[in-house]
């Protein structure tokens, strides 16, 4: 049974729920560079997600005109957020996630130099210090690099990937990009950020949604009468979703 404090869990961050037509932008395939796609369905009123139709990649577009603001949050709503798990009195829900992350990493690469891009508050990356792995993070929210680094002791850049210094923090055996990966504007780039940072024998960690399921939630919260997202019939993808033949 939850006890009160759990219960008066506080989420940090900037992210509304519903955004307007003058806060996103259509962008082109960030793999091939197209224009040419199909809407499969719009969430938070005006997030849409869409397929590109030369290399059928399934990405945001129209997409927030500055993702990475959304993570400009408040420092001490950050750190309600996180405060049962700083004060030792809470796991955080994702850590079983974290841990089977860690497992599958270390059965290519058991120990070595880790780099964490975009670690938030530092909950993987805490994972991967108790591990034994010498381990830092990267992180352009000054609130967010400010509470991995003061509340769990974390060591952690405040910059972005781009503005790490090779000749200051050397190279890496592990990057990973934890459900980082589908908020990058330049995909592309940053993996070229990435390759510089990255031991000739370095592991590239990359972890995203999954477009399926995704597709199949939003069905499902049509069914359980919860609003669903707008679902486009102009696609391969939301026509399976729609008709039902996703699973
Ligand atoms: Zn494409």
């Amino acid at each position: 049974m939850l006890d009160q404090e759990t219960r008066d869990y506080v989420g940090g961050g900037l992210q509304k729920d519903e955004y307007g037509a003058d806060e996103v932008i259509e962008v082109a395939c960030p793999l091939c560079g197209s224009n040419d796609k199909d809407l499969i369905y719009v969430e938070h009123g005006a997030i849409g997600i869409s397929q590109c139709r030369p290399c059928r990649l399934i990405y945001a577009s129209p997409r927030l005109k500055s993702p990475e603001q959304v993570y400009w949050g408040d420092a001490e709503r950050y750190f309600e957020e996180a405060r049962l798990i700083y004060a030792g009195k809470a796991a955080s829900h994702r850590d079983p996630n974290y841990l089977e992350e860690l497992d599958l990493i270390e059965s290519f690469k058991p120990t070595g130099r880790f780099l964490d891009v975009g670690c938030n508050l530092g909950m993987l990356l805490r994972h991967a210090v108790k591990r034994n792995w010498t381990a830092c993070g990267v992180e352009p929210s000054p609130s967010l690099f400010a509470l991995a680094r003061e509340r769990l002791g974390l060591s952690v850049h405040n910059c972005f990937l781009h503005e790490l210094d090779e000749g200051q923090v050397g190279k890496f055996d592990i990057i990973a990009l934890s459900d980082v990966f589908e908020h990058i504007c330049d995909p592309l780039a940053i993996l070229g950020e990435v390759k510089r940072l990255l031991t000739d024998d370095g592991i590239v960690y990359i972890k995203v949604p999954n477009g399926n399921w995704n597709l199949f939630k939003q069905r499902l919260y049509g069914l359980m009468g919860r609003r669903p997202a707008t679902l486009r019939r102009t696609s391969r993808w939301s026509r399976r979703c729609v008709d039902g033949d996703v699973a």
